[in-house]
């Protein structure tokens, strides 16, 4: 069928099978929200914190999802999701948002397809020189911002009644520019609104401080917060500051070449106790719109066959395993107000 028919097609096969499911309003609804519905933290098991399907960095202006054939993009993407399915892999959180690539009609098909629990988000990103923002950002006010992103979580995204299951924001290296401060204070009045976990793709570790002053500064927890890509902040204190006062630090960067630095962090952070609030995953896969067949796809395979078998030469024992990949995703992604007394 042609793209346009299929794509409703797509919208209302979404929308009846979301229908049928409970879909939370409420804050502290203590769920996780996937692309097919609402599951039960318990339900999540070893899961993938931060991966890509699909992106588009042609920028704001003119990004739209007549760039790409999303058919192509799903037979793409499809073997390899099947293939980390059989290495063990069951939840897969996808972080591209909005105006960069988000094409939540795409996720679902592939959640049905390759049998994995797929999430998406709500949010913009802020970094790279703000090239990704929509021009209603400099216009509009943190609460305004946060409307748009609440309107998300409540009514769907884009009229497929898919919702979010996190926070998406990004920030390039402190100290923030205004229009990235107030990109985090609409987050925090989201997550205030609707308990969805903040995740902040962030370029040092004075941005990932910034960042929870602006939270402190709406009364929102740390632990509502995820530092994504702590690993570009080579200083520890940072990630041990982190982790201290609550906050998630994701080192999200492992590939073949990185598996020796992330062993490391993860060891850094064991000898500090604070596995407990450390995730992990590959910034894998990538469908570039705009080159043919979308350029170089990179599978999600390396934590499973390099990673752990790293961790347990080690001495990661099973129980730490499964605290990083099943237990702390399992927290991080549960919706729920993370705010002061
Ligand atoms: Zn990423």
């Amino acid at each position: 069928m042609p793209l346009s028919t299929r794509r409703k097609f797509v919208q209302q096969t979404s929308m009846a099978l979301l229908g049928s499911m409970l879909v939370p309003e409420a804050i502290n609804m203590q769920v996780i929200m996937t692309v097919t519905g609402p599951i039960k933290p318990s339900v999540l098991k070893f899961t993938l914190v931060h991966e890509h399907i699909l992106v588009d960095f042609i920028g704001a202006k003119e990004q739209n999802k007549n760039r790409y054939n999303a058919q192509e993009v799903f037979e793409t993407a499809l073997p390899l999701l099947k293939d980390v399915k059989t290495k063990g892999c069951f939840g897969f959180v996808e972080c591209t948002p909005m105006y960069l690539g988000r094409d939540v009609s795409l996720l679902h098909r592939l959640a049905m397809a390759s049998g994995l629990t797929i999430i998406t988000n709500t949010g913009y990103y802020g970094a790279t020189g703000e090239k990704y923002l929509p021009a209603h950002v400099y216009k509009e006010t943190a609460e305004q911002i946060s409307g748009r992103w609440i309107d998300e979580w409540k009514n769907g995204i884009e009229g497929t009644g898919i919702k979010p299951g996190f926070i998406k924001t990004s920030v390039d290296k402190g100290p923030l520019t205004p229009t990235q401060r107030k990109i985090i204070d609409a987050a925090a009045l989201t997550h205030l609104a609707t308990g969805l976990t903040i995740g902040v793709h962030t370029g040092d570790g004075k941005a990932a401080r910034e960042q929870l002053e602006i939270l402190n500064a709406r009364q929102v927890l740390p632990s509502a917060r995820i530092w994504i890509h702590a690993q570009s902040e080579k200083d520890n204190a940072y990630h041990i500051e982190a982790a201290r006062a609550g906050s998630w630090v994701s080192f999200d960067g492992v590939n073949q070449k990185t598996v020796q630095a992330n062993v490391g962090y993860l060891q850094t952070m064991k000898g500090e106790r604070l596995l407990g609030n450390v995730l992990v995953s590959q910034d894998a896969g990538w469908y570039h719109v705009g080159e043919p067949g979308g350029g170089k796809f990179q599978d999600y395979n390396c934590i499973f066959t390099e990673l752990i078998p790293a961790l347990k030469q080690q001495g990661f024992t099973p129980q730490e395993i499964n605290t990083l990949f099943v237990k702390n995703p399992a927290r991080a992604l549960t919706i729920h107000l993370r705010k002061m007394a």
